[in-house]
C-alpha cells in the first residue's frame, strides 16, 4: 500500500507539471517535447517519443523525442531513428501505425517493430541493448475516439513488472497528453485559418478597390456620352430612341452611385480615405444640402424643412464628407416618404455634442430590421420594392456610420412602423478659440480620368 501511495503521489506531481506545460501556450512541437521529457524523466523510462499524423494524413512523423547526452553519439551512427521517424500510414509492419489504426495500446519487445523500416533488425537490436529498452509501450494519442498520434515509452523491464498503480498512472498521463496536444493543434490550426482569412479579406478589399476604381472611369464616360446624345442631338432622335437613351442614362447613374459607394467603403476599410478637417459652422453646410435637395422634395411634393436657428454650431469636420452624411439621410427620407409628407432637419446641442436629426413621415422601420440598418448592404426586405424602384445600394447608412464615427460622433435611429423615422447623428462641438486644423488619415494618388467633359447639369427627362 505504501508503494501504491508513493506512486499515486508521484502521479499527482507529474500531472501537475503536465498541466503547467499545457497552460504555457506553446506550439505543438515544443509542448510535445516538454510533455515527453517530463514523463520520461519523472517516471524513469529509458526513451520516449511522440509522433503525429501529418496534415496530408499520409504519414506519421515524430515531433518530439527525448535525448540524453550519453546516447547522442550512439544514435548519431543510426541517423537518429526516434527523432527522424517518418512512416507511411500504409506501412503494415510498423506497430505505431497499427496502434493508430486500432486506437489501442500495444506492447512489443522488439524495437524494430517501432522503428521499421527506418532501421534494420541488427541495428534495432543494438540500439535496444545500448539504451536498455526491454519493452516498448505504444499509446494511441486520440481525441473523440480517433487516434491522431502515438506516444512511445521504452522501459528497462518486462511489462509484467509494472504494478497496477503504475499502469493506472500511465493511463491518466496519456489522457492528459492527448488533450494537451489536441488543444495546441486546434489552436495552431485556428491561428493558421485566421491568418488565411485575413489574407483573403485583404485580397477581397483590394479587388473591390481596384475593380470599382477601374469601373468608374469608363462608366462616367458612358454617362457623359449618353448625356451628349440626349441633350445635344436630342432633336434628331425619335421619341422611342430618346426614351431608351434616357433609361440607359438613369441606369448608368445608378451604377456609378453603386461603384462610388463601393469605392468609399473600400477606402474606409483599407484606411485610404483622405480627410481634410477644418473648423466650421454646421448650419451653413446643412443649408447647402437643403439647396441641393429641395428640387427633389418639390418634385415629390414633400415639404422639406431645415429648422432655422440663430445659434452657432462650430465643429471640426471634413466638409464634403459630413455633407455626404446629411445628403444620404435626407435622400433616404425623401426616397421613402410618400407625396404629401414632410421631412424635417433640426439641430440641437447636447452634452458637448451637436445632434442633427432627420425626421420623416415615411413608412418607418420594423423593430427587427433596426440592427441591420447600418450594416453593409443593409437593404431591408420589406422595402425592397421601393428600393428596386428608386435604386439604392444598401451602402449609404453604412458609409454614413463610418464617416460619423471617424469624426468622433454616433449615429442612431428611432422609428416605429407606420409612424415615420428619425435618424440622428452627433458630432463633437468645437471648443472656442480652436484654430483650423488639417490632417490626413492617409494619402492616396488622386484619381485620373480621360473622359469627356461632364454634363453641365443632370437635365434628363424622366
Ligand atoms: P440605400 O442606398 O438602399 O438607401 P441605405 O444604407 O441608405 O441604402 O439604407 C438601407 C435601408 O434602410 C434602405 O434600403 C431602407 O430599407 C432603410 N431605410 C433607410 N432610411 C429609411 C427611411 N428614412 N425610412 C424607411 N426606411 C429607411
Amino acid at each position: 500500500r505504501n508503494v501504491e501511495l508513493a506512486i499515486r503521489n508521484r502521479t499527482l506531481s507529474v500531472l501537475q507539471k503536465l498541466y503547467d506545460i499545457i497552460n504555457t501556450s506553446l506550439g505543438v512541437a515544443p509542448t510535445a517535447q516538454k510533455l515527453i521529457d517530463e514523463i520520461v524523466r519523472e517516471l524513469k523510462f529509458q526513451k520516449g517519443f511522440i509522433a503525429l499524423i501529418d496534415r496530408s494524413r499520409k504519414q506519421l512523423k515524430t515531433i518530439a523525442a527525448t535525448s540524453f547526452a550519453e546516447e547522442q553519439k550512439l544514435l548519431d551512427n543510426y541517423n537518429h531513428p526516434f527523432r527522424q521517424l517518418n512512416v507511411s500510414l500504409t506501412e503494415a509492419n510498423n506497430h505505431c501505425v497499427t496502434v493508430i489504426k486500432n486506437n489501442q495500446t500495444h506492447l512489443t519487445n522488439f524495437l524494430q517493430d517501432v522503428l521499421y523500416p527506418f532501421v534494420d533488425e541488427r541495428q534495432a537490436i543494438e540500439i535496444q541493448e545500448k539504451l536498455h529498452i526491454q519493452t516498448s509501450i505504444l499509446y494511441p494519442i486520440s481525441f473523440g475516439g480517433v487516434a491522431f498520434g502515438v506516444m512511445m515509452l521504452g522501459m528497462d523491464k518486462h511489462v509484467g513488472e509494472l504494478s497496477r498503480a503504475e499502469r493506472e498512472t500511465l493511463r491518466e498521463l496519456i489522457e492528459v497528453v492527448s488533450i494537451a496536444i489536441e488543444r495546441v493543434q486546434l489552436f495552431e490550426d485556428l491561428q493558421m485559418a485566421n491568418e488565411r482569412l485575413k489574407g483573403l479579406d485583404k485580397l477581397k478589399d483590394e479587388f473591390v478597390y481596384i475593380a470599382s476604381h477601374e469601373l468608374r472611369t469608363p462608366m462616367t464616360a458612358i454617362k457623359n456620352y449618353l448625356w451628349l446624345a440626349i441633350n445635344r442631338h436630342g432633336k434628331d432622335l425619335n421619341d422611342t430612341l430618346k426614351k431608351d437613351l434616357n433609361r440607359a442614362y438613369i441606369s448608368t447613374e445608378r451604377l456609378i452611385t453603386l461603384i462610388s459607394d463601393m469605392l468609399t467603403v473600400s477606402r474606409i476599410e483599407g484606411n485610404r480615405l483622405v480627410f481634410t478637417q477644418e473648423v466650421t459652422n454646421l448650419f451653413p453646410l446643412w443649408k447647402q444640402v437643403e439647396d441641393e435637395l429641395k428640387i427633389l422634395a418639390q418634385n415629390k411634393k414633400i415639404t422639406f424643412i431645415l429648422t432655422p436657428t440663430q445659434e452657432e454650431f462650430p465643429v471640426r469636420v471634413d466638409k464634403t464628407r459630413i455633407m455626404e452624411v446629411l445628403h444620404n439621410l435626407v435622400g433616404n427620407a425623401l426616397k421613402f416618404t410618400p407625396s404629401g409628407g414632410t421631412v424635417t432637419v433640426t439641430l440641437q446641442k447636447k452634452g458637448g455634442m451637436v445632434e442633427t436629426s432627420v425626421s420623416d413621415t415615411g413608412p418607418g422601420i420594423q423593430a427587427g430590421d433596426m440592427p441591420r440598418l447600418f450594416q453593409k448592404f443593409g437593404r431591408l426586405d420589406h422595402s425592397y420594392k421601393t428600393v428596386a424602384e428608386t435604386g439604392g445600394t444598401g451602402l449609404g447608412l453604412y458609409i454614413a456610420k463610418q464617416l460619423v464615427e471617424i469624426h468622433g460622433g454616433k449615429i442612431w435611429v428611432a422609428s416605429e412602423e407606420g409612424q415615420g423615422s428619425t435618424f440622428t447623428f452627433s458630432l463633437p462641438l468645437q471648443q472656442k478659440g480652436e484654430q483650423i486644423k488639417h490632417f490626413e488619415t492617409s494619402s492616396i494618388t488622386p484619381e485620373t480620368s480621360q473622359i469627356p467633359p461632364p454634363p453641365p447639369s443632370p437635365a434628363v427627362v424622366q
